[in-house]
């Protein structure tokens, strides 16, 4: 692959549109600190080369884009998060706050060992609370590291830059993905009070779901202990996930296995939705739950 980074003189992790055109980039190599030239032609993909010519290193564009995260937020000293009022509560802040907030930074360190874990960075906010920061490409946090967390009693924010491969990469956008928008930000711990623990009586049929969608959704009606779950199959061959009516207990059993199957709580309708590739093993294990296997 293509070097997309280097390293430049003044020790900034930078990528290839972030710098001059030729030897005048003034940056080495990333992995063997040789100088690079900076290709920035208009036929070949913009990228680093050695300037003697030789092969280029092997560098792992995941770790290459993880560093560039770090350095933007560090370099930002804050960032953008969203707020529940579990993260407000664990952030020291008080009640009322908006859906997002500029969370300043006293200090950013990466890669700090806590624990069993050793976050992409642990910030610790101008009210002296730490909070770990996970950047994810490929590789997300599973239940044991999310756990690990929780008994640190430590917040933990994942960002999703899946959607930056390498030949998506734009500077501009990934540095207003880190620092300002809450699209891909996820408080892991502690985690959302979901919309049905806060609204008991959800509506039946959220209106904003269009019609003929409703209609041609095959839907499956899980029972546990007394409660229905509606199962559907969304034209994507995702599965929505939904408790019909508001039970804690029944609420908890559906968030814990959408949780085990990727699934990404959507708070309009009231659902989980779970991607088609876990949908049949979501559906198998809710299915034992009602079975009491
Ligand atoms: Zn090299």
């Amino acid at each position: 692959m293509l070097a997309l980074f280097a390293i430049h003189s003044s020790n900034r992790f930078v990528h290839v549109t972030e710098v001059e055109r030729g030897l005048a980039c003034d940056c080495r190599c990333a992995v063997c600190g040789e100088p690079v030239i900076a290709r920035q032609g208009d036929v070949r993909e913009h990228h680093f080369a050695h300037s003697s010519n030789a092969q280029p290193c092997t560098s792992s564009y995941e770790s290459d884009l993880h560093r560039f995260a770090k350095r933007v937020i560090v370099e930002a000293g804050g960032l953008v998060v969203p707020v529940n009022a579990a993260a407000a509560r664990a952030l020291g802040l008080g009640d009322d706050l908006g859906p997002r907030i500029l969370l300043t930074c006293a200090g950013i360190e990466e890669e700090v060992v806590v624990g069993d874990r050793r976050p992409d960075l642990l910030a610790t906010t101008t009210a002296g609370v730490s909070v770990a920061i996970e950047i994810a490409y490929s590789s997300f946090c599973d239940f044991q590291k999310r756990q690990d967390y929780e008994n640190l009693r430590l917040p933990v924010l994942e960002i999703d830059l899946r959607v930056f491969t390498p030949t998506a990469f734009d500077v501009a956008l990934v540095k207003h993905v880190l620092l300002k928008d809450l699209a891909c930000k996820s408080w892991l711990w502690p985690e959302r009070l979901e919309a049905a623990e806060l609204n008991p009586e959800p509506p039946a049929d959220p209106p904003s779901v269009p019609a003929p969608q409703r209609q041609f959704l095959p839907e499956e009606i899980v029972k546990v202990r007394g409660r229905w779950i509606s199962v559907k199959e969304l034209p994507s061959g995702d599965i929505a996930i939904k408790v019909v009516r508001y039970d804690p207990d029944v609420v908890s059993v559906v968030r814990t296995v959408a949780r085990q199957h990727s699934g990404q709580y959507r708070g309009a309708y009231f659902s989980w939705v779970i991607p088609r590739f876990r949908a049949e093993a979501a559906r198998a294990q809710l299915r034992a739950i009602a079975a009491g296997v």
